[in-house]
């Protein structure tokens, strides 16, 4: 009877410690999974926003009585189980300790934060922005078109692409210089920006190429747009070492609905934009998917 008890009983304690082992293996592998995924970074975002909003300063004071006030509570809960003959000099000294040694170390990691914060943005905007005339770049600019779909906002607002292009720029830069060509380029950007609402997200996207994002205009908001930019270019020439350069562009517009794809836009006011420099330039024509067939306006 022993002899079949025994074997049964290893079995038991044998079928527990494998089960207990492979519980253990599996919360440990569970937490080697949380340590992984834990990212300082994102922690770091929060001191960050602290540093920002109240300045290196106050932060570091914060850390510090913070440390103070943890170190203190920890020699009260000891006194608690612990025999504190200079309770009061333990506590004086649990409370001055932290704040002496964790203030300035406080203070250089809040000013490094700050300092590397400023030029991650930093960093961000020039990564985004076109360098010579300080709107929007090719990727930012669909970027902010992709965050646009994906915020989804009023699906009866009808979305447009303009396309611009300045006509015979390759002969400015030929007759006047490269510098010169760049000087247009940055008056042609504030111009465009001017003729547009603030809310429509403006960019360069190629050499002497520009395009705009425009929300719920309809076809005439958007030729008023366009054809008011024909006229700005027309009326402003470009002074630089004392030539005084004019130049004019050609513009291709695609109207549709809220859900377009912004290539679709762009591809069909391209082929807007190639219709306007093959019928002789410095014009605006429309493709309005809305109702069928492209506007032309005259220059
Ligand atoms: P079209 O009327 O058909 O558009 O002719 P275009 O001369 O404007 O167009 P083309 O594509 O032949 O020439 C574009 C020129 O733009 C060629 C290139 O050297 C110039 N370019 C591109 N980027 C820059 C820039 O950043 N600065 C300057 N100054 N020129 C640039
Ligand atoms: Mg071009
Ligand atoms: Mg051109």
């Amino acid at each position: 009877m022993i002899v079949d008890i025994v074997p049964d009983a290893l079995r038991n304690i044998a079928r527990s410690l494998s089960l207990g082992w492979r519980l253990a293996c599996r919360r440990l592998a569970a937490l080697g999974r949380a340590l992984a995924a834990f990212d300082p970074l994102r922690h770091m975002a929060a001191i960050v926003h602290l540093v920002n909003r109240l300045g290196v300063g106050w932060t570091t004071l914060i850390f510090a009585v913070f440390s103070a006030l943890m170190s203190a509570s920890i020699v009260l809960v000891a006194s608690l189980f612990v025999d504190m003959p200079n309770y009061r000099t333990h506590l004086t000294l649990s409370l001055l300790i932290p704040l002496a040694v964790s203030s300035p170390f406080s203070f250089l990691i809040c000013s490094a934060l700050r300092d590397l914060d400023k030029a991650r943005r930093t960093a961000i905007v020039l990564a985004r922005s076109d360098v010579l005339t300080g709107i929007a770049n090719r990727r930012a600019f669909f970027e902010g078109a992709n965050r646009a779909r994906r915020r989804g906002g009023d699906t009866r607002r009808s979305k447009a692409v303009l396309f611009a292009d300045i006509d015979h720029f390759k002969a400015i830069n030929d007759r006047y210089g490269h510098e010169a060509g760049d000087a247009v380029l940055r008056i042609f950007a504030a111009l465009l920006r001017q003729c547009t609402r603030s809310e429509d997200l403006i960019a360069r996207i190629g050499g002497e190429e520009f395009v705009a994002l425009i929300v719920g205009a309809d076809a005439a908001g958007l030729s008023t747009i366009a054809d008011g930019l024909l006229q700005r270019v027309r009326e402003t020439e470009v002074e630089y070492c004392g030539n005084r350069i004019s130049y004019t562009v050609s513009i291709g517009g695609a109207l549709g609905p809220s859900s377009s794809s912004v290539d679709k836009l762009l591809a069909l006011a391209d082929a807007q934009l190639y219709d306007v420099k093959r019928n002789g330039r410095n014009a605006f024509q429309l493709a309005n998917t809305l109702v069928g067939g492209a506007q032309l306006s005259a220059a």
